[in-house]
């Protein structure tokens, strides 16, 4: 802290990404990143929009991407919102609707950014603990609060609630707003968008980073009725109101309308995270459901922390949370199919 710095920085301690490697030899299970590459069509459509337009500010209501989204979804344009990325989504969101010093709740175990918000916008918060088998406590999450956040799937564990229990808590918060951060929703689990019409409190978050092989473009959405996007469009227009670039917009755009290569994409990485969830059973980790493009394994005699780093000495990374109750645990992309076979290969000699 400098004395130059504002005070809101006094108790901020900013979220951590995954390691970004400088050379290109790791075999990168740390950031949830998806190894298949874009759709070649939104590839072509960044492409044809790199050209003379690009001095021209892009559309601040991001309409093409927009009506894709929507017909994607089922929803009208009015219950879409886009950002630069689910990051600065949730932020927005953060922004618009828990005021400071009001309280919300969010899981113990969930994405690390949240709490990151809630300091920097001087929210305050209480984490619920999940159970014992990182199952969310539905009914926990239904007691008086300002607001409620939940991951679903959830991360980094991958645990997915059911869409009863979601609208359980929906439904049982209904003066305030439930942000639902579906950033993995595409690998598996049941989206609550379709409950959108029926609850106004309801804000879905999704991005384009995972299942849409987009983390580097930075494309994320917010779901939900019309007022609540509304709230979200006067936070960024009083902020930026050019977060998406044509690049963005023409990419994310032609990836949502390629409905057959993300079906192609997301099943090939569901296959391959249910063989490589069985190797490691062979291997004596214990690995819990997953609903994403990860999986949250532990062993039953080797420490995580030791694995983690014999496995970078072998050129793979994945990643390992120094916290309470997870810090047994490792958490692995699904890579390719070659990727799970190396990972495989190396963790053979580490716990073999
Ligand atoms: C990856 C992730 C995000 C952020 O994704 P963006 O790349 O910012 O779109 C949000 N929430 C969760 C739970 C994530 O894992």
């Amino acid at each position: 802290m400098d004395k130059y710095w504002s005070r809101r920085l006094e108790n901020i301690e900013p979220y951590v990404p995954g390691e970004q490697p400088k050379d290109g030899v790791f075999i990168k299970l740390n950031t949830n990143e998806n190894p298949y590459p874009p759709s070649p069509k939104a590839l072509a459509a960044i492409r044809a929009a790199a050209c003379d337009t690009l001095r021209l500010y892009p559309k601040p209501e991001y309409d093409g991407l927009r009506a894709a989204m929507a017909e994607f979804t089922g929803l009208e344009d009015s219950q879409i919102y886009a950002g630069n990325g689910s990051d600065e989504v949730l932020a927005t969101a953060f922004l618009a609707f828990f005021a400071p010093g009001s309280r919300i709740i969010f899981p113990d175990i969930s994405y690390s950014f949240y709490p990151v918000y809630a300091d920097l916008f001087g929210i305050k918060y209480d984490m619920i603990p999940l159970r014992d088998d990182f199952t969310v406590d539905v009914k926990a999450m239904t007691r008086e609060s300002d607001g409620v956040v939940i991951a679903n799937p959830n991360a980094p564990t991958g645990v997915a609630l059911p869409l009863p229990d979601i609208e359980y808590i929906v439904k049982n918060n209904a003066e305030r707003i439930v942000i639902v951060d579906e950033a993995y929703v595409d690998f598996g689990c049941e989206s609550v968008v379709p409950l959108i019409d029926r609850y106004p409190n309801l804000l879905v978050v999704q991005t384009m980073s995972k299942s849409r092989s987009f983390a580097g473009l930075r494309a994320g959405f917010a779901l939900g009725q019309k007022s609540l996007i509304d709230a979200l469009s006067a936070v960024k227009n009083s902020f930026n109101s050019y977060t998406l670039d044509r690049l963005a917009q023409a990419g994310a755009e032609a990836a949502v309308r390629d409905r057959e290569y993300f079906d192609e994409t997301r099943n090939r990485i569901i296959a391959t995270r249910a063989r490589t969830a069985g190797e490691l059973q062979k291997l004596g980790f214990t690995v819990l459901p997953s609903s994403a493009n990860f999986l949250f394994a532990s062993h039953k005699s080797v420490p995580a922390e030791q694995i983690f780093a014999k496995l970078r000495e072998k050129g793979i990374l994945v990643r390992h949370f120094n916290k309470p109750r997870i810090d047994n645990f490792l958490r692995i992309t699904i890579g390719t199919d070659d990727e799970m076979d190396a990972l495989c290969a190396a963790l053979r000699e580490i716990v073999g």
